[in-house]
This record gives C-alpha cells, sequence and structure tokens, in this order.
C-alpha cells in the first residue's frame, strides 16, 4: 500500500472520472479468505478499496464495488468465483473508491444497502459532492444502527458506527466466519484519511477502532479498506497511534499555536513511517488540529 501514488490522492479527494485511461495495467484477483469468502484486490496502481464477496446456495453479496473506471475487471474478479449473479451490495461508505460502480450494479436490479447517511448524501450531493447521483446508484435498503443478513450458513452482521471515516460508515461482520471487513475504519499501517467534510471525526475514527478491537477475538481475520489483511493488532496500533498523536496536538493547541506553527513543531515525527502519499504527516497533522475543539 506505500506504493500509492498521486494517482490515488486525486480519485480520493476528487472522484475517479480522470482515471479512465489510467488504469490499464491494474488486475484484481480474488482470494478466499474464509470459506465461501473471497476479498478481491487491485495491483498494479491504486485499484480503489478492498472488496469481497460471499457467494453460497442462498445469494450472492457483495461489499464495495470499487472504482468506476475498473467495472469490467471488478466484474471478470466477480465471475471467476461465482456464475450467479449479485444479489446485495453492501456499501462501506460514501467515498469513489468503494461505490464508484453503484450505478451498474443497481441497474442490473442488485439490491443496494448502506447506512442511511449514506443514501442521504448520494442523492443530495453525490459521491463528489456536486452532483446529485443517478437513482440507479441509490440503496434501496438503508439502516441507521444495524442490520443482518442470514445467508450462506453464516450471519452478517452489518452495523454502523458513528461519525468515523464518515458519517455514513458501515461494517460487516461475518459472525460465523470470524472476518470483520472495516471498511475505512482501518488503513492497516497508514496514516487513515478521516473525511471530516463529511461527518468523520478523529475522535469517533479512534472510538470506531477500539469497538472494532474489542468486537474481534484473537483469531478474527481483519480485513481493512486499505493495507494488509490481518488481525486486530492493526487496530490497537492505528487507535493508540491516532489517540497518542491526538495529545500531541491538542497540547500545542491548547498553548495557543495555530495551524501551520503546530505542522512546523512536526508533533508526528516518531510517526513518519505511517506517512503515504495521500495522507502526508503534514496532512495527518492538519486534520486532527482542524478536527479538536
Ligand atoms: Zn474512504
Amino acid at each position: 500500500m506505500k506504493t500509492f501514488n498521486k494517482l490515488a490522492a486525486v480519485v480520493l479527494l476528487s472522484g475517479s472520472a480522470c482515471l479512465a485511461t489510467a488504469q490499464d495495467d491494474i488486475t484484481f484477483h480474488t482470494k478466499e479468505v474464509a470459506k465461501n469468502l473471497y476479498v478481491i484486490d487491485g495491483t498494479g496502481g491504486f485499484a480503489g478499496g478492498r472488496m469481497a464477496l460471499s457467494i453460497g446456495e442462498d445469494g450472492v453479496v457483495l461489499i464495495d464495488d470499487g472504482l468506476a473506471a475498473h467495472l469490467d475487471k471488478i466484474n471478470s474478479a466477480i465471475k471467476s468465483v461465482s456464475e450467479k449473479p449479485v444479489d446485495f451490495l453492501i456499501n462501506t461508505h460514501l467515498h469513489s473508491d468503494h461505490i464508484g460502480n453503484n450505478a451498474s450494479f443497481g441497474a442490473d436490479h442488485v439490491h443496494i444497502v448502506s447506512h442511511a447517511n449514506l443514501r442521504d448524501r448520494l442523492k443530495k450531493q453525490g459521491i463528489d459532492k456536486d452532483t446529485p447521483a443517478p437513482a440507479d446508484a441509490l440503496p434501496i435498503i438503508t439502516f441507521s444502527e444495524d442490520i443482518r443478513f442470514h445467508l450462506n450458513g453464516s450471519e452478517i452482521h452489518v452495523f454502523h458506527l458513528p461519525k468515523a471515516h464518515t458519517d455514513g460508515d458501515a461494517v460487516i461482520h461475518f459472525r460465523d466466519l470470524d472476518v470483520i471487513h472495516t471498511g475505512d475504519i482501518l488503513f492497516s499501517g497508514m496514516f487513515p484519511f478521516i473525511d471530516l467534510k463529511n461527518g468523520g471525526s478523529v475522535e469517533g475514527y479512534i472510538a470506531g477502532q477500539k469497538a472494532l478491537y474489542d468486537l474481534a477475538g484473537k483469531e478474527s481475520i481483519i480485513v481493512p479498506g486499505h493495507g494488509e489483511i490481518g488481525d486486530r493488532e492493526a487496530l490497537k496500533a492505528s487507535f493508540k497511534m491516532l489517540s497518542d498523536a491526538n495529545k500531541r496536538i491538542a497540547k500545542l493547541k491548547k498553548e495557543g499555536m495555530s495551524e501551520d506553527e503546530v505542522v512546523a513543531a512536526k508533533p508526528l515525527e516518531k510517526y513518519e513511517s505511517w506517512s503515504w502519499a495521500f495522507i502526508t504527516t503534514e496532512k495527518m497533522t492538519r486534520t486532527i488540529y482542524k478536527d479538536l475543539k
């Protein structure tokens, strides 16, 4: 994931329209992480957020649908493990690298599921904050706290964590398989993007990661939106870093330092290894500063 290039920054910030010709080298792969549960990852450039696919007799459930520019490749990856059409598509959050193909799946009569706030934002502002999403892209099933699917011999618990990465985040817990897809409430080993403009918050993000850590057992498989698949220790490392970063910056802000002065003081220098193309140490510092009361 450290190989993210500037494209990642463009995509995450402003949508995917510019990517159509730039992503020809990306290939998608599937990997079975638990029985009948696959993750779909791309390599060769910025492939968007990590997707997952639950297959079985009762239906096919897709988690997130990637960047619009990759639709054909993503469909091929899905078909490589399941000949059946997708029944449900769960959206983890509003960003174009996670739900860039909603309109296509919606038009194919896939039942899109999301937190209510995600649907509201899509309807009002779209993914890119200025164009309302087309009707086909809108979730048709929404929840405010949680929703459960009982499919393929497994309970799939989809639940909300408030004001974390955005204000419409969904986490997916495959309870019988002991797998948690965190959406972007975990960028494993990297500074996270916390989308303050779409209702995310640093405090909520930390609280969300702690809640997921508490939910997970030692053996649980943690599937993050970005970064390596691992276990709950990745959650702990991230919230410990963020809590400490938050404290360091709060102290300087309390002393009366401006945002630029805090950046110049380099309070997150010891966490330099968490920096990457889109969330540099400076950007992480500014996000935390802005979000402090
Ligand atoms: Zn995101």
